[in-house]
């Protein structure tokens, strides 16, 4: 991610390289703030919400476990923040796997014959006996590897493009999947855990007996309102992202894939081995090896 400066001299697409060269991110980089804004709203509501639930005294006659669920609920609602925090910078700064353009077209493109002159220029080729076609990328000059589309907003080809997301301001990618699916998941977490604040803070006692102490206009009736409805929203659009990649994991497809009715591709896992590999396995290098590794390389 963050290293030694990135080789981008061949590079003809959108993304950027900020930190002199060190740091890769989409053409529409802004967009991160939104994301980022949100996320420290939750966390801003979150923990003073657990504040007041461990500050404020309520009515004599209630019970008084608030305290204790007080930092029972903020220690886990931060953890789960910062590793959301973690992933999203983590795929918003990792090459999601653009492939190397040509300045030229490659020899003998025009002997494959089908559809010459259109977008629509295909390279058949036979993989354990089943016959896939390589797509011409008329702007990075490149057949294609299979799996990889061209991004319109990044304008490079990225390889096992799942799609481009304004959230993260990139294309997600073989390189950063993980880290989506990973940045999915904890926000989810992180969310779950907010709205549950929420709720503790608004179920909790408000008035005492007489109803001469109420603390229904305090602030942390204010922020627990934020809470519950921040949290509830982002949990469940959180929560379908994470149902919905977990089953494509375990397919072995991306979502553009899916939109496509299952495109068939030739890597062979399915379920739990295709999981396991997606979120744990090796990545493949970057096309924008830092300069430095390669000089090593050439030692
Ligand atoms: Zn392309
Ligand atoms: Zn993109």
């Amino acid at each position: 991610m963050v290293g030694a400066r990135y080789d981008k001299e061949w590079y003809r697409g959108n993304h950027l390289f900020p930190c002199g060269g060190r740091v890769i991110v989409g053409p529409k980089w802004p967009g991160l703030f939104l994301t980022l804004g949100l996320l420290l709203l939750g966390l801003g509501v979150g923990v003073a919400t657990c504040a007041w639930m461990m500050l404020e005294q309520g009515p004599p006659s209630a019970p008084r476990p608030y305290r204790e669920l007080g930092i029972g609920l903020v220690v886990p609602f931060v953890l789960m923040w910062m590793l959301a925090l973690a992933f999203l910078v983590r795929v918003s700064l990792t090459d999601p796997g653009v492939v190397r353009s040509s300045e030229t077209e490659p020899p003998g493109m025009r002997a494959d014959g089908e559809q010459q002159g259109n977008r629509m220029r295909r390279l058949p080729v036979t993989i354990d006996g089943v016959l896939y076609k390589h797509r011409f990328c008329e702007t990075c000059r490149i057949w294609r590897p299979l799996r990889c589309s061209h991004c319109a907003v990044c304008n490079a080809c990225i390889d096992r493009f799942d799609h481009h997301c304004p959230w993260l301001a990139g294309c997600v990618g073989r390189r950063n999947y993980r880290h989506y699916v990973f940045f999915c998941f904890f926000t989810c977490m992180s969310c779950i855990i907010q709205m549950a604040i929420g709720i503790v803070q608004l179920t909790r006692p408000k008035c005492d007996e007489s109803g001469d102490e109420c603390l229904w206009l305090s602030w942390g009736v204010v922020t627990a309102i934020l809470c519950v409805v921040e949290g509830g929203f982002f949990s469940m659009m959180t929560l379908s992202l994470v149902s919905y990649h977990t089953f494509l994991m375990w397919q072995n497809m991306t979502t553009k894939e899916h939109k496509q009715q299952g495109r068939e591709h030739p890597e062979p896992e399915r379920g739990w081995p295709s999981v396991k590999s997606i979120l744990f396995g090796r990545l493949p290098p970057s096309a924008f090896e830092p300069l430095q590794s390669q000089k090593q390389n050439n030692l």
